[in-house]
């Protein structure tokens, strides 16, 4: 069977310093990722869901199959978000429009995304989605959970798990949520955003 591997991150660990340390990266992304890999690898073996896409997996399966590819899609697509933080990395482009058109602005936006993270009770994400029709939604998910599962696109998310931020940020998960802001990379968010 077509197994799933783990994504290479597309920069070096210490890229996200200070905001996600290289300590943070060697373990969600080599521990935790690798982990969800490896269970979801063995789930699916023998099963109707081997071979199938990873999205296809999220939107039909249940259980610990549903947990684990919930857990990688979400982390493929949060760990392929950042960019080492920059003067010249800011929100432009469709997004940013569609954003000011949304919330009413950008800091609007951010404290809304940041508060949705901050009373999400317990293990989860918060998501940036476009619905079918293109409106921009944010939403909690709890766990493992996709907004593909609601036939939404997802754009941008924050991992509120605490085994994203608790070696760097203990039990500040304010801090760090408003931190991660320095290294969304925009152009892939406005790539997301206008590749339907
Ligand atoms: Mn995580």
């Amino acid at each position: 069977m077509k197994e799933f591997e783990l994504i290479t991150l597309p920069y070096e660990p210490t890229a996200l310093e200070p905001v996600i340390s290289a300590k943070t990266l060697e373990f969600h992304h080599g521990k935790h990722l690798q982990g969800y890999v490896n269970n979801l690898n063995a789930a699916i073996s023998g099963s109707e869901f081997e071979n199938m896409e990873l999205i296809d997996i999220v939107k039909n399966a249940a259980g610990g199959i549903l947990n684990n590819a919930g857990q990688i899609l979400n982390h493929n697509l949060y760990f392929t978000q950042f960019c080492k933080p920059s003067e010249e990395n800011k929100i432009f482009g469709h997004i940013a429009d569609a954003i000011n058109t949304r919330f009413g602005s950008f800091d609007s936006f951010k404290k809304e995304f940041v508060q949705a993270g901050t009373t999400l009770f317990g293990s989860g994400w918060v998501w940036l989605s476009a619905t079918t029709d293109g409106t921009l939604m944010i939403t909690q998910e709890p766990n493992a959970a996709n907004p593909v599962q609601k036939n939404f696109r997802p754009l941008l998310t924050f991992d509120v798990w605490e085994h994203a931020y608790y070696l760097d940020y203990q039990n500040r998960r304010a801090d760090h949520l408003n931190a991660l802001w320095q290294i969304i990379d925009w152009k892939v968010i406005e790539q997301r955003y206008t590749t339907k």
